[in-house]
């Protein structure tokens, strides 16, 4: 990839200190344990300098949205750094599911027939189980992805009985203009009904509240890794980033 335009400097282990102290303090209002909170460093569009710091400062969680920059940076970075765990946040399509299942550790955004039997074969092709989240339109936007809240239980049941996936929880974006509580609180209702104990919700501005309403992973990105520098194209695939 070409040098882009100097990125800011960030300290990605300052802000990974601040983020994890926040989760903390989090935890302790609201009288959960912080070993039920998986924070997920959203590493999208970030140039390679601020994911090697925060791989440093010891974070081993990242999401990621594209299976194409995933694949250029991750397995280089697996074998430098052990004990990374990959999460797909992305939209995913169909055709990508082969390599999704060789890149990733959890796929997140599971939200039809298609792509969770597509997900099944390769899993069975690759002998490679991973745990899968369903994603659910909690805020019922049309344009968005995401299983309809009214469906969730339906749909993971098929992804349990029919496609033998292994479901860990669900995953939702919300809105952005609306209050997390409300999603990650209805997030948690369909997790409980469906025994599952993952909930993936909550972003670099509103963690602290889906923690209080029941999020176990929550996906922070600009808190840790300071704003996307703009994205230039995406990187061809096969080629490196360095
Ligand atoms: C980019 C992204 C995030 C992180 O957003 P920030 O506001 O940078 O914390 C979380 N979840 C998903 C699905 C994303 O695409």
């Amino acid at each position: 990839m070409a040098i882009a335009e100097q990125a800011e400097p960030v300290d990605v282990a300052a802000n990974l200190r601040a983020v994890r102290a926040r989760i903390l303090e989090a935890c302790r209002a609201a009288g959960r344990d912080p070993a039920e909170i998986t924070l997920i460093a959203v590493s999208k569009a970030q140039p390679p300098a601020r994911i090697e710091a925060a791989l440093t400062a010891g974070q081993r969680v990242f999401g990621e949205n594209y299976v194409q920059e995933a694949a250029a940076r991750w397995p280089e970075l697996r074998a430098r750094f052990p004990g990374i765990e990959l999460h797909m946040i992305g939209a995913l399509q169909t055709n990508k599911a082969r390599e999704a299942v060789r890149l990733f550790d959890v796929v997140q955004t599971v939200d039809r027939p298609k792509l969770a039997a597509a997900l099944a074969r390769e899993m069975e092709r690759q002998d490679r189980r991973l745990p899968v989240f369903v994603e659910v339109n909690t805020g019922g936007e049309p344009q968005k992805a995401g299983v309809a809240p009214e469906a969730a239980d339906a749909f993971i049941a098929s992804c349990r009985r029919e496609y033998g996936l292994e479901v860990a929880g669900l995953m939702a974006i919300p809105p952005a203009e609306e209050d997390v509580a409300l999603h990650t609180a209805l997030l948690a209702k369909i997790a409980r009904r469906n025994g599952l104990s993952g909930i993936s919700i909550g972003m670099s501005h509103d963690f602290e509240t889906a923690i209080r309403f029941g999020a176990t992973h929550v996906r922070v990105g600009t808190a840790i890794f300071g704003p996307r520098p703009p994205r230039r194209s995406q990187p061809a695939s096969g080629s490196s980033s360095s």
